[in-house]
C-alpha cells in the first residue's frame, strides 16, 4: 500500500494546505492528500496510488511533479508489510514540511509545538525549510506584528536555523530606517532579532551608528545617546564585553 510508504507523507483527512490542484488528475485536491518528499507538492493519495500501481518490482520511479527519483517504492512496500499500524518516527523532511505548513497558515501554536519536537529529537531541518523560515520572517517584518516576529524569532532561534542573506539584508535595512527615524524601540526590537537568530549587522549599520554617536552627537538628548550606545554595543564582537551584552539586550521580546 502506498499509504504506508515512508517515502510520502499523508497529512490525513485535512483538505490540501493550499487548496491546490492535484498535479496528476488536474482536479482540485480531494480530502486525503499525499505530499512528495522532493518538491512538497500535494496530490490525491488515490491518484498517487494509481500512478504507482503497475510499477514493477525494483523499477525506478520518478516524482510525478518534479521528476526527481523516488525511493524504490516496491522495496519499501515489502519491508513495510505487517507494520502498517506501527508509528514510525517522523522523518526530517516531514517535520520540516509540517513546520513550514503551520507557518504558512499562521498557526503559531502548532509551529511552536513542532519546533519543540524538532529540538527534542535533534532533527536537522532540510535546506528548503531553513529558507522558508527566513522568508516567513521577511513577510512578518513587512506586514505582521512584533508579537509574531518575536514568536518566529524564538522558533528560528530554538531550531538554530541559519538566516538567509535576504533576511539579514531586510533586518539591516529596517534597522537603518528605524535609526534614521530615531525610533529607538523598533531599533531595539530589530537588534534583538538580529542577535537572537545570529544574523550580522552590515557595514552600513555600523557606519550609521558611529556617525550618530560621534559626528552627529550634538543632535542627541541624553536619552538618545544612551539608547544609541546600547544598540551600538550589542552584538559587537568585542570579547571583553560579550558576557555583559548577552545579559541585558533581549528585554523587548
Ligand atoms: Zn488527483
Ligand atoms: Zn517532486
Amino acid at each position: 500500500m502506498i499509504s504506508s510508504n515512508p517515502a510520502f507523507y499523508f497529512p490525513g483527512s485535512q483538505p490540501a494546505q493550499a487548496g491546490g490542484v492535484c498535479p496528476i488528475c488536474l482536479d482540485l485536491c480531494r480530502s486525503v492528500t499525499a505530499v512528495t518528499p522532493c518538491c512538497w507538492n500535494e496530490m490525491d493519495r488515490d491518484c498517487l496510488q494509481r500512478l504507482f500501481a503497475n510499477t514493477p518490482l525494483g523499477a525506478r520511479t520518478a516524482c510525478p511533479v518534479c521528476r526527481v527519483d523516488l525511493p524504490d517504492l516496491s522495496q519499501s512496500q515489502h519491508s513495510m508489510q505487517g507494520t502498517g499500524t506501527m508509528q514510525t518516527p517522523k522523518s526530517r523532511w516531514v517535520m520540516s514540511y509540517e513546520l513550514v505548513s503551520a507557518l504558512k497558515n499562521n498557526d503559531w501554536d502548532k509551529a511552536e509545538g513542532i519546533q519543540l519536537s524538532i529540538q527534542n529529537t535533534g532533527v536537522m531541518l532540510v535546506e528548503r525549510a531553513r529558507r522558508e523560515l527566513s522568508n516567513k520572517l521577511i513577510e512578518v517584518l513587512d506586514s505582521g506584528t512584533w508579537a509574531e516576529a518575536g514568536r518566529l524569532k524564538r522558533i528560528i532561534q530554538g531550531i538554530g536555523a541559519e538566516p538567509t542573506h535576504e533576511l539579514m539584508k531586510k533586518l539591516n535595512n529596517k534597522l537603518i530606517e528605524a535609526l534614521n527615524r530615531r525610533d529607538w524601540d523598533n531599533a531595539d526590537r530589530l537588534q534583538c532579532i538580529i542577535q537572537g537568530i545570529r544574523a550580522c549587522r552590515s557595514q552600513k549599520v555600523l557606519q550609521l551608528l558611529f556617525q550618530m554617536l560621534t559626528t552627529d552627537k550634538s543632535k542627541n538628548s541624553i536619552d538618545d545617546q544612551e539608547r544609541l550606545e546600547r544598540i551600538n554595543s550589542a552584538n559587537v564582537p568585542d570579547e571583553m564585553e560579550e558576557a555583559q551584552s548577552e545579559a541585558g539586550l533581549c528585554l523587548i521580546m
